[in-house]
């Protein structure tokens, strides 16, 4: 239902919804896609009143979006509509955040990392690849050939308050805050890129490093938040405009404060936390004198200069899986994006 004509491009804060289709598993065992999009702003749960009787819907939960992406959406369609209009704010010297958000399984890293297929990530499909296409096309327009712009790559994990290099073998990096509240990630690795092909191959790099060494049982990658940034700096090596894309951590997971597992606990509490401040974080962006909790979490601390500044522009995914036994996952996703605006 979504036309070019509806993209909005001057939004500081855009909030949608993507639903992902219903994979093989969910067909085989018949499960019921509960969720619909009937139109390009709005999404529709129908909770049943009886898990018993699924014929019986509750009053359905009407939910409204800047933008909401049926299962027939494609990666490049959700592109166009939240990161691209993004593309144009780092230019002009601004700062863009764009965030998947959801339960694991519904679609965060498909968006944005682009799809498996098999045992490899193909990544040409997923945002981070479509946003890096574009910031080359932009680099070569007359109107900001004279800011004389280099383009770089930095690529991270936050697993329980930790910073990792996904760029250099993860790699543990300390965060410091300076006497001027700048938040500095020490010795993150920044390379230098001059093509699509180059940012592709730090991509899969990254990729790589950050779902080794994990079992599907076991996915470490679903408790970590992944920021992949593309930065601009002018020749003097001052910084002009930086893109952040971030794959978060399964919302679920901040669920898990009650788990017996004492290290899957604190985890739990750390994801809760930091969706928390993330949440108040965008909120805060464009109100004056509104609080800033950026300190209440890493996530938060390192993407601190993305909330202030006028020229801030941030994009949320809420991802949404259609079957009836992640409904309440599904709510709770929407209520927190409802709630991010
Ligand atoms: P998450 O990162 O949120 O845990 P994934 O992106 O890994 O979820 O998606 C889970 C599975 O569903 C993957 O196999 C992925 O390829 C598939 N999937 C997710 N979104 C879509 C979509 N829009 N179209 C087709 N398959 C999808
Ligand atoms: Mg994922």
């Amino acid at each position: 239902p979504l036309r070019d004509s509806d993209v909005v491009e001057d939004y500081q804060i855009t909030v949608c919804v993507r639903k992902r289709p219903m994979n093989k598993k969910e067909v085989v065992r018949k499960e019921v896609d509960v969720i619909t999009v009937p139109n390009k702003n709005q999404i529709i749960v129908h909770e049943p009143k009886q898990k018993v009787d699924l014929t019986k819907y509750l009053e359905n939960q009407h939910f409204r979006f800047d933008y909401a992406f049926d299962e027939t959406c494609s990666n490049e369609a959700v592109y166009k509509f939240t990161a691209r209009p993004l593309v144009q704010t780092i230019f002009e010297g601004g700062m863009a955040t764009c965030f998947a958000y959801g339960q694991t399984g519904s679609g965060k890293t498909h968006t944005m990392g682009g799809d498996f297929n098999g045992k490899t990530q193909d990544c040409q499909k997923g945002i981070y690849a479509m946003t890096a296409k574009d910031v080359f096309r932009f680099l070569k327009m007359s109107q900001y050939r004279q800011y004389n712009l280099a383009v770089s790559c930095s690529f991270f994990e936050i697993y329980s308050g930790k910073v990792f290099d996904l760029l250099a073998n993860k790699a543990k990096l300390r965060v410091l805050e300076d006497g001027k509240q700048q938040v500095q990630v020490v010795g993150l690795q920044e390379r230098p890129v001059d093509s699509v092909e180059e940012v592709l191959k730090l991509i899969q790099l990254g990729n790589a490093a950050r779902t080794s060494g994990q079992t599907s049982a076991n996915s470490n990658s679903s408790r970590s938040h992944a920021v992949f940034q593309i930065l601009l700096r002018q020749t003097q090596g001052r910084m002009h405009g930086k893109f952040s894309l971030i794959d978060l951590a399964g919302n679920e997971r901040g669920a898990d404060t009650s788990s017996a597992d004492r290290q899957t606990r604190m985890e739990g509490a750390e994801i809760n936390k930091s969706l928390l401040a993330l949440k108040e974080c965008i909120r805060a962006l464009g109100r004056k004198g509104a609080h800033l909790p950026f300190r209440a979490s890493k996530l938060t601390q390192v993407l601190r200069d993305s909330f202030i500044g006028e020229k801030s522009k941030t994009c949320m995914i809420a991802m949404i899986s259609p079957g009836l036994s992640s409904c309440e996952h599904s709510l709770n996703t929407l209520r927190y994006a409802d709630r991010v605006k």
